[in-house]
């Protein structure tokens, strides 16, 4: 299994690389921000508490995230492999991901930080709400989304950087260039992987 995570700012690219990479490499692309938007479209009592939310820029709770992430990744953690995209995005969610992967003897095995500069991501967004039909695609949700990235979602930098597994990538170039750095990002780590198994016990210790 190769199980990826592809982090970075609202506007960032998170959505269109996941789904590049996801079909490049055959994985399965599991979007929470896309599940939630299928539930309002829906229209349930569900979908209603959803959209209270994300309308307003704010993340969905912890628990409501934890449970549909839950369900989607164990209906696939006997795949190829998973790209998460919007997700996690609090310690607490990426601990609960790590105890997942765990207990199927799997892990998160790349994170991608895609970089965006901030200027960048409000034209791309304000360009986005011409045509997306995304209620939090406006100035003010965007700030606030953005204020949310960084007292929230940021941390999880230093917890994958500990972990030694995050990456860089400037999401600033045109996107077939982007996917391509991160085609490379995946490209190193599968070669290390065949080094490290084509060792034997004996070689390693
Ligand atoms: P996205 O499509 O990833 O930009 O997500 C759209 C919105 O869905 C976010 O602004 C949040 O309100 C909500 N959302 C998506 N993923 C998460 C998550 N992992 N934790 C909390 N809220 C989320």
């Amino acid at each position: 299994m190769l199980n990826m995570i592809l982090f970075g700012p609202p506007g960032s690219g998170k959505g269109t690389q996941s789904s590049r990479i996801a079909c490049r490499y055959n994985l399965v692309h599991l979007s929470t921000g896309e599940m939630f938007r299928q539930e309002v479209r829906r229209g349930s009592g569900y979908g209603e508490e959803l959209a209270s939310y994300m309308n307003k820029g704010h993340l969905v709770p912890d628990q409501l995230v934890i449970r549909k992430l839950y369900r989607a990744a164990l209906a696939n953690m006997k795949g190829p492999g998973l790209v998460f995209d919007g997700f996690p995005r609090t310690l607490h969610q990426a601990r609960i991901l790590d105890q997942l992967m765990t207990r199927f003897e799997t892990q998160v095995h790349i994170v991608i930080c895609l970089m965006v500069e901030e200027d960048e991501l409000f034209s791309r967004m304000m360009g986005r709400a011409e045509d997306s039909g995304r209620e939090d695609d406006n100035t003010h949700t965007m700030r606030r989304r953005l204020e949310i990235y960084h007292q929230q979602t940021k941390p999880l930098k230093e917890y994958y950087r500990q972990q030694k597994k995050i990456s860089f990538v400037s999401g600033m170039a045109p996107v077939k260039d982007v996917s391509a750095r991160i085609a490379k990002v995946v490209e190193y780590y599968r070669q290390k992987k065949e080094i490290l198994q084509s060792l034997t016990e004996d070689e390693i210790s």
